[in-house]
């Protein structure tokens, strides 16, 4: 063939590269890889179309006879052709060809043709066509096409994936009795189906995914990732903690825990009090705590984080807690260091940000173990940083925080204990409590958190009074500042939000600066502070304290007001360009509000026309102030990559499986799990092996 010679010339000067490493490129490397990479879409190349049914868009496969082909030269070079059946004509073009295509396109030979179909000034065409020979039998099932990378043709993967089909061993992991109680087709079946259709089957269930072949695939998948993560756990639960069991406490000497919650306030809601509980059984057992807690914004974890800390200090060993921004560390380490000073407890700060002298002084009374309780930011988790004796630790609005930095936090425990001159006492790991205020949907929270124990405080204390939230074109600002005027005169205090701009942190701050500079004049003589993150942290926190003890009406502030701060008198909050928000972002700014016993309002100010999808978030904060139901609906909107953040969820392990529509099969995946686990582990390990092959390190994180 006269390609032959071009194909050489072009291998001799790039260096061939194996069909192997090209496969090895997409993931491809045992048999059960080639069997397990789906196809994304179909040909349909069982029947010959009649050109005169064929419409542009579609691909279509005809057969019939060349009538004419000529080589055009302008505007370019190109070799055209029209082929005719007893119903009509279409045309062929070639911008680039070899003389053999020509050759091939001579008047009165026959071919079959396949490609898409253009509209063109007169009639039909396609350009580059695939052509066969004329009357060869036709598939008798649609041809899968996979997803593919640079120079790997759809034939040589076809031809890979069939001879894997062939050979692999696909014994299936599920009984013949499970699979019919669950009503899942057998594996076999269910990849013949998906790689090879027979012809008569509608393929739009396979291409929707929601076939009963890919309801099998999905299932084993979502069943490999939690047979992993139960793996995960198993390998947890080997390693020691040291166990922090119940304290005790009476009348006349009563534990640390007791003395705080005699002086609080207030009494623990009965939420907080089941978390705490569970919580502190977990501290009493000799293997780490690993434990989410989740609760919505405002839910008060604070104060449980601090009654588990007291429990661990209570043994001895430190805690530290650690938060993802410098301002939220400083409003914990400030209302914690209130509520543990009067029992004596030595609480220390730790941040970037110090001077040297405090920081040294800092880190001595870590490594000394003088300092009980270390509340701090990423500094915590960094170098030079020796814990005495860490027995917990907290970490808060740990969504905020990579995998990266908790797992750098936990190990931190585990070199520290090893090199304690107290207790000598190697492999011990602290305890982890992680806590966030995004609520995960339940689906999620049993993929991406099933190695962790979750619990949730579901109910918000007392007194408070839900807030209403109002939705106002921008072109409403002029009234809504008046609102703000009459607000700060009765005594309200008030956040003013103003977005990030995504594009510039330089035009951000502007606009907080010039909007504080607008409202200020227009509210004038009513006190106004602002608060961005180009602030020092000290700076931060002075504003911060001053709009806390009252001596400021109203808070321009950016997002970082966003997360964990907690001004109980503020009782207005103004979002502007609430539509660049995403909508887990709108619910933790609005969570600032409401949180005393002050009826709050929460007024959306958006810029019109509005995006589908902005219009959506707007809608659900107006509809529902419930964290879950939020998050819910979050997922549904953006899919659980972005909610979580793929790159550190096990989510990226899922290929085929999609949280946001197969949710409920997670529950029946995990229930086989644990039912498999127990009856037949070498079936288990069957099932990794065939789906987990080389994932092992990730899922490790
Ligand atoms: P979050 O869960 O968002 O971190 P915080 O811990 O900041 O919430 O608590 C929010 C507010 O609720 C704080 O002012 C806190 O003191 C208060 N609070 C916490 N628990 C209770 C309770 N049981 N009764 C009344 N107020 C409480
Ligand atoms: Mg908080």
């Amino acid at each position: 063939m006269s390609t032959r010679p071009a194909a050489k010339r072009s291998s001799a000067k790039t260096p061939a590269i194996s069909l192997e490493s090209k496969f090895a490129r997409l993931g491809l490397i045992s048999a059960e890889d080639f069997v397990l990479h789906l196809p994304l879409r179909y040909e349909d190349e069982t029947a010959i179309m009649e050109i005169e049914s064929i419409r542009p868009g579609m691909t279509a496969q005809v057969e019939g006879e060349v009538v004419r082909s000529e080589i055009i030269l302008k505007p370019r070079r190109q070799l055209t052709a029209v082929l005719r059946d007893e119903s009509g004509e279409i045309n062929l073009r070639w911008l680039t060809f070899y003389p053999s295509q020509q050759s091939q396109m001579q008047p009165g030979k026959r071919w079959r043709v396949r490609g898409e179909v253009r509209g063109v000034r007169h009639g039909f065409e396609m350009v580059h066509p695939r052509l066969s020979v004329a009357g060869a039998p036709l598939s008798t099932a649609l041809t899968p096409v996979y997803p593919t990378t640079d120079g790997l043709s759809q034939a040589s993967l076809r031809k890979a994936i069939a001879a894997a089909l062939a050979t692999v061993d696909l014994r299936d992991t599920l009984s013949p009795s499970v699979r019919s109680q669950l009503g899942l087709m057998e594996l076999r079946e269910a990849l013949q189906t998906i790689h090879t259709p027979r012809a008569d089957l509608d393929p739009t269930g396979l291409l929707e995914h929601t076939h009963p072949a890919w309801t099998r695939i999905k299932f084993d998948e979502l069943l490999a990732q939690q047979l992993s993560l139960a793996a995960a756990r198993d390998q947890r639960q080997v390693k020691r903690a040291r166990p922090l069991g119940p304290v005790v406490s009476t009348a006349h000497q009563p534990s640390l825990s007791e003395r705080l919650r005699q002086s609080l306030p207030f009494a623990l809601t009965a939420a907080q009090a089941r978390v705490l509980h569970e919580i502190e059984t977990d501290l009493s057992r000799s293997f780490p705590m690993y434990r989410l807690l989740q609760g919505d914004v405002g839910s008060g974890k604070t104060i449980v984080a601090a009654l588990a800390a007291l429990r661990a200090i209570s043994h001895g060993v430190q805690v530290a807690l650690m938060a993802p921004t410098e301002l939220l560390a400083e409003q914990h380490f400030v209302k914690i260091q209130s509520w543990f000073e009067p029992l004596g407890v030595k609480v220390c700060w730790l941040a970037g940000s110090m001077p040297l002298k405090a920081k040294r002084e800092s880190l001595e009374a870590i490594r000394s173990g003088q300092a009980q309780l270390v509340v701090g930011t990423q500094a915590l988790i960094q170098e030079g940083v020796d814990f005495n004796l860490l027995g917990l630790v907290i970490v808060d609005e740990q969504h905020r925080f990579g995998v990266g930095q908790r797992l750098s936090l936990s190990r931190k425990g585990e070199d520290g204990a090893s090199g304690s001159s107290m207790v000598p006492e190697p492999d011990m790991i602290p305890h982890q409590l992680t806590m966030s205020a995004t609520p995960i949907p339940r689906t999620l929270a049993m993929t991406f958190y099933a190695d962790l124990e979750v619990s949730s405080i579901d109910e918000l204390p007392p007194g408070r009074t839900p807030i209403v939230t109002k939705l106002f074109a921008s072109d409403r600002r002029m009234d809504i500042i008046a609102h703000v005027a009459q607000a700060c005169d009765e005594g309200q205090q008030t956040y003013w939000v103003c977005p990030l701009i995504e594009e510039s942190e330089a035009l951000d701050l502007q606009n907080a600066v010039d909007t504080y500079a607008e409202l200020a004049q227009a509210l004038s003589p009513r006190r106004i502070g602002l608060v961005h993150g180009r602030l020092t942290p000290s700076e931060k926190t002075a504003v911060m304290q001053s709009f806390r003890d009252g001596l400021l009406d109203v808070l321009v502030a950016t997002t970082v007001i966003e997360v964990g701060v907690d001004v109980p008198n503020a009782s207005l909050m103004i979002i502007e360009h609430a539509e660049r928000f995403g909508l887990a972002q709108l619910h933790q700014l609005r969570g600032r509000v409401g949180r005393g016993a002050k009826r709050s309002v929460c007024v959306l100010l958006y810029q019109t026309p509005l995006s589908m999808l902005a219009r959506q978030r707007l809608r659900a904060m107006y509809e529902t102030q419930d964290g879950f139901e939020i998050a819910q609906r979050d997922l549904d909107l953006r899919g659980p990559g972005e909610l979580l953040g793929a790159r550190q969820s096990g989510l990226s392990l899922l290929k085929f499986a999609d949280l946001a529509q197969d949710g409920g099969l997670v529950a029946v995946a995990r229930e086989q799990a644990v039912a498999l686990r127990e009856s037949d582990p070498q079936t288990v390990r069957k099932h990794l092996d065939r789906w987990m092959r080389g994932k092992e390190d990730y899922l490790r994180s």
